[in-house]
């Protein structure tokens, strides 16, 4: 299984869980997203949520990230560069 196919596979399995809990709540999830604050640049976001970053730490905990869009892809960019060494370092 590819890295790729892994954080499909985390990202849909988050999704059916927030899904069910918002079921369950009786909450409509075609809400708009309230404007909160990122906990990473403490900047107001529309897109702070919890999301999987690119690692693969053994506690599953510290793969994921609750941040806004523009700090995952920093997230995700800084990550990139570590693997390209860690590949490249093999
Ligand atoms: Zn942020």
């Amino acid at each position: 299984m590819t890295p790729e196919r892994i954080d499909e596979l985390a990202e849909s399995n988050y999704h059916d869980t927030i899904i069910a809990h918002c079921v369950g709540a009786g909450l409509d999830i075609s809400e708009p997203l309230e404007e909160s604050v990122c906990p990473c640049c403490n900047q107001q976001a529309f897109d702070v949520r919890k999301r999987r970053r690119n690692t693969a730490y053994l506690d599953e905990l510290l793969n994921w990230i609750i941040c806004c869009g523009e700090c995952f892809e920093r997230d995700n960019e800084y990550y990139a560069e570590r693997w390209a060494e860690y590949y490249g370092s093999r």
